[in-house]
C-alpha cells in the first residue's frame, strides 16, 4: 500500500529545507550586493574629493612625472604631500588603504609606502574600471591588512577601483580604495541568522500543520481501504456462492431435462400399445365385445391415451429444446397447403363450439424453407389455443402475408377472452398458464406456447403476443426473408 505519511514527511521536509536554504542564500547575497553598492557609492564620493585635492597640483606628476622605481617614489616629496592630503580626507572614515595608479598600472602612491612602485595586474578589476571608465568593486575577506591606521586582521573589505576623469572625459588615473565593511557584513550575517531562525520556526510550524493534516488523511484512507477490502472480499465470497448455486441449478436443470427426455421416451412405447389396442377394441376389429359399456371404456382409454401421448410428446420436445438437442429437418413447404391442411384439421373442433375459422392468405405467398412437421405443430398449437380460449360465436383468423423486406408474417387472431398484461410474458415460459376462470376449466399443460416460441426461433423467426383482455388475442410469427423461397430463388443457375 502507498505509504502516504512516509512519502509526505520525506518529500515535504526536503522541499521546505530546500526552499528555506534558497531564501536564506538569496537574502544574504542581495544584502551583500546592496552593501557593496553602497560602499562603492561612498568610495566614489571619496575618490572625487581626493581627486579634487590632488589633481590640480599633481596631475602631471601622476600621469608622467613620477619615477618608476619604488625607492625613488617613496622619497619624492609629492608622495608625502599626497599622503597628508589622503589621511586628512579619510580621517574618521572606514577607508583602510588608498592607492593611486597611473594608467599603465604603476602604483604611484599607496598609504602603505612599501607598496609604491608595484604594477597592478592587467586582468584585474583595475583594467575593467579603466576600460569602462566607471567604478568597479569586489568584496573579499582578508586575513591581515596594513592600513592607514595600522595593521588589522580578519577584515571584510570592499575594494573599489575608481577612475579619475580629466576635463576631456578621458581616464587619467585610478584610485583604489579599501573600505572596511566588516561591521556591515556582520550586521548582514546577524540578519541572516535571525531570518534563518524565523524560517525554521515558520516552516517547522507549517510542516507540523501539514503533517497533522496528512496523518489524519492517511488514517482515513487506511480505514477506507480496509473497509473496501473487507467489502470486496465479502462480495467476492457472495459471488462465488452465487456462481456455485447457479452451477448447481444448471446442473439440476440439465438432469431434469435428461430425465424427462428418458421418461417420455420410455412412456411412449407402452402408451402406443395401449392406444392401438384400445382402438382395436373400440372398433371391435376381432369380434363383438358384447357389453356396450366395455366399448365406451375402450374409446375413453383411446382418447385419454392419445391425450397423454400428445402431452408426453410436448414434454419431450420442451426437454429437447432446453437441452439444445432439438433439430429441424428443412425442406421447401407450400405454405398455403400447410395452412389449409391445419385449418381443415381444426375446423371440426371449431364448429363443435360454434367458432368461425377463417383463412386469409396473400396471393404472392412464397414457399417456406423449414421443417414441415414442426411448422404444422406451430399452426395446430396456436389454432387449438385460440379455439380453447374463445367463447362460442367467436371468430379465429389464420392469416399469412409478406412484409416490406420480403419476410413472412403469419398470425392467428381470435376474439376470445384475451390475456392480461401481467401474464403476457410469463405464459411464454414452459408450464406457465394465465390466471382466470376459463383457464382452470380447459385442459392444458402450459407447454404449447413455449414450444411454439422455441420452434419459431429455431427457424430464425420471432413470436410476439398482443392481447386485449375480453376482446381477443393475436399471436404473430415473423420469419426473415431467407425463409421465403420466391419463384426467382428456384430458377436454375445461369438464368
Ligand atoms: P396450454 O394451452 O396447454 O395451457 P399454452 O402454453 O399453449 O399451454 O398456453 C399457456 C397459457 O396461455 C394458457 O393456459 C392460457 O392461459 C394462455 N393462452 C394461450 N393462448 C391463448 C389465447 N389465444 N387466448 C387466451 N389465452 C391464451
Amino acid at each position: 500500500m502507498f505509504r502516504l505519511l512516509r512519502y509526505f514527511s520525506l518529500t515535504s521536509g526536503l522541499a521546505l529545507l530546500g526552499v528555506g536554504l534558497i531564501l536564506v542564500l538569496v537574502y544574504r547575497q542581495t544584502s551583500l550586493d546592496a552593501m557593496v553598492e553602497t560602499v562603492e557609492r561612498e568610495n566614489v564620493g571619496l575618490s572625487r574629493a581626493l581627486a579634487n585635492a590632488i589633481w590640480p597640483k599633481f596631475s602631471e606628476y601622476i600621469k608622467t612625472g613620477a619615477p618608476e622605481d619604488s625607492k625613488a617614489l617613496r622619497n619624492r616629496p609629492e608622495s608625502n604631500v599626497i599622503d597628508l592630503l589622503t589621511k586628512k580626507l579619510t580621517a574618521g572614515l572606514n577607508v583602510v588603504k588608498v592607492r593611486l595608479y597611473r594608467l599603465d598600472g604603476l602604483n604611484v602612491y599607496s598609504s602603505d609606502f612599501s607598496e609604491m612602485g608595484r604594477i597592478a595586474s592587467r586582468g584585474s578589476v583595475f583594467a575593467e574600471s579603466i576600460r569602462d571608465a566607471r567604478p568597479a568593486s569586489k568584496f573579499e575577506t582578508v586575513e591581515t591588512i596594513t592600513g592607514i591606521s595600522g595593521k588589522r586582521t580578519n577584515r571584510r573589505i570592499v575594494e573599489s577601483y575608481l577612475p579619475v576623469l580629466g576635463k576631456d572625459g578621458t581616464v587619467e588615473g585610478v584610485f583604489e580604495l579599501y573600505s572596511d565593511a566588516t561591521d556591515r557584513a556582520e550586521a548582514i550575517s546577524q540578519r541572516v541568522t535571525f531570518l534563518s531562525i524565523g524560517l525554521v520556526w515558520a516552516f517547522g510550524l507549517l510542516y507540523w500543520l501539514l503533517f497533522a493534516v496528512v496523518r489524519r488523511a492517511d488514517r482515513i484512507i487506511k480505514r477506507q481501504y480496509y473497509d473496501l477490502h473487507q467489502e470486496v472480499s465479502d462480495r467476492l465470497q457472495a459471488e462465488s456462492k452465487l456462481l456455485n448455486a447457479l452451477k448447481e441449478a444448471e446442473h439440476a436443470n440439465t438432469a431434469k431435462s435428461q430425465f424427462l427426455a428418458h421418461m417420455s421416451h420410455e412412456l411412449r412405447t407402452p402408451l402406443n400399445s395401449i392406444i392401438g389396442f384400445a382402438e382395436i377394441m373400440a372398433k371391435e376389429i376381432f369380434g363383438k365385445i358384447g357389453n356396450k359399456k366395455y366399448q365406451e371404456y375402450a374409446s375413453d382409454i383411446h382418447g385419454s391415451g392419445s391425450y397423454l401421448l400428445n402431452l408426453i410428446n410436448e414434454v419431450l420436445d420442451v426437454s429437447k429444446v432446453e437441452a439444445g438437442a432439438m433439430e429441424i429437418n428443412e425442406s421447401y413447404i407450400n405454405l398455403k397447403d400447410a395452412m389449409r391442411e391445419c385449418a381443415a384439421m381444426m375446423m371440426e373442433e371449431a364448429k363443435k363450439v360454434d367458432i368461425n375459422l377463417n383463412l386469409e392468405m396473400a396471393d404472392n405467398l412464397p414457399e417456406f424453407r423449414g421443417d414441415p412437421l414442426r411448422l404444422k405443430q406451430i399452426f395446430l398449437n396456436l389454432l387449438s389455443n385460440a379455439i380453447k380460449f374463445t367463447p362460442a360465436g367467436g371468430t379465429i383468423t389464420l392469416e399469412a402475408g409478406l412484409d416490406g423486406s420480403g419476410g413472412i408474417r403469419i398470425s392467428v387472431a381470435d376474439t376470445g377472452i384475451g390475456i392480461s398484461a401481467k401474464d403476457l410474458n410469463r405464459i411464454l415460459l414452459p408450464f406457465e398458464q394465465a390466471d382466470g376462470p376459463m383457464e382452470n376449466s380447459v385442459p392444458g399443460t402450459g407447454l404449447g406456447l413455449a414450444l411454439t416460441k422455441s420452434l419459431t426461433e429455431l427457424h430464425g423467426g420471432e413470436l410476439s403476443l398482443t392481447s386485449d383482455p375480453g376482446a381477443g388475442t393475436t399471436v404473430t410469427l415473423h420469419f426473415p426473408s431467407d425463409r421465403a423461397m420466391t419463384a426467382q430463388h428456384e430458377l436454375p443457375l445461369g438464368h
